[in-house]
């Protein structure tokens, strides 16, 4: 399976204010030239010895991931993500009206829908969209986003053709050569994860939740969404101090994502659904506290003798990342 991150922005497209930019590049010159450097050459090594969001932040699209086989492909949710991922299978079938596309749906907040009126290969007659949910309301969902005074072109003129897929809950399905499961998440309207598996690799993802249910007993029927995990996307709109502070806000934090990940042993887990009101800066500042947190949690465990804490491979979601499984 390969994962690629088309959104990773929580809540409202981001997109970086003219003064943000502005005082990246400031700052990039300053710290350029701070560093010894002079010449035209010497730029790209400066620019490749920086953290990546250094340079071009984590991203302002909302939630939008791709999961791919040689076979097939899904898309998780409908995020602004997913506009450029149109244009990408637009020169594929799709753009020839021969495309089949699938897309699983976690819940129905706007974030996870609003690119859906400007995925092009929905408007080209002969390609064939699947949309999956739990949740009952999935066709209610599509004829109201497609629909004046929203948006000038109604569902039923819409070109491809869909087909609505409901899901039971915690029941396995296939979409090509992967299969899926559907676990509930902790939100305040009903959201649903999703734990791929194919060719003994597992891939879950748990974002747009507050973990409210995090002990082994709470999580109950939704424990194999954590278990036996590869590559696991988790929710860290926030920091822990704002997790407490909003609580039924239907978000996690990063630590609260570690502790299950050291806990069920997940080898690798990607914190997203960043928070609007976050500055990259202050994105890197919860990934620095993370890192303390994780850090913190693995030496008490060495101090104490008991137990020898899993390691887990974390890192925060920027737009664009691929993940191999
Ligand atoms: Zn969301
Ligand atoms: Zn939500």
């Amino acid at each position: 399976m390969k994962i690629k991150l088309w959104g990773v922005r929580g809540s409202l497209p981001t997109p970086p204010l003219p003064e943000e930019v502005e005082a990246r590049i400031r700052g990039l010159f300053r710290a350029f030239f701070k560093a010894g450097n002079k010449e035209l050459g010497q730029v790209e090594a400066f620019l490749a010895s920086l953290p990546p969001p250094d340079f071009g932040g984590y991203g302002g699209n909302t939630p939008c991931i791709e999961v791919i086989t040689d076979r097939s492909q899904v898309i998780i949710n409908g995020g602004t993500g997913i506009r450029r991922l149109g244009y990408e299978l637009m020169r594929g079938p799709c753009g020839q009206g021969k495309g089949e596309v699938h897309i699983v749906f976690t819940h129905f907040h706007w974030d996870h829908l609003v690119g859906l009126p400007f995925f092009n290969p929905i408007f080209i007659p002969g390609n064939v969209i699947h949309a999956y949910a739990v949740q009952p309301e999935l066709p209610d969902v599509f004829k109201n986003l497609f629909r004046k005074p929203y948006f000038p072109v109604n569902l039923a003129d819409l070109g491809a053709k869909i087909i609505y897929h409901q899901l039971e809950k915690r029941k396995s399905f296939s979409i090509g050569d992967m299969t899926l499961t559907p676990y509930q998440l902790d939100h305040p309207d009903p959201c649903w994860g999703y734990r791929f598996e194919k060719d003994g690799k597992v891939f879950s993802h748990c974002v747009d939740t507050e973990c409210t249910r995090a002990t082994r007993e709470e999580l109950g029927p939704d424990l194999p969404l954590y278990q036996g995990v590869d590559l696991m996307t988790f929710d860290a709109q926030y920091t822990l101090f704002e997790a407490i502070e909003k609580v039924n806000w239907g978000h996690a934090a990063a630590s609260i994502g570690l502790d299950i990940a050291m806990r069920e042993g997940v080898k690798r887990i990607v914190f997203m659904h960043h928070d609007p009101a976050a500055s990259d800066e202050k994105i890197a500042a919860a990934q620095t506290q993370a890192g303390r947190y994780y850090n913190g949690q693995h030496k008490s465990s060495a101090r104490s003798g008991l137990t020898d804490l899993h390691q887990v491979d974390w890192t925060f979601a920027i737009e664009g990342m691929t993940f191999d499984l």
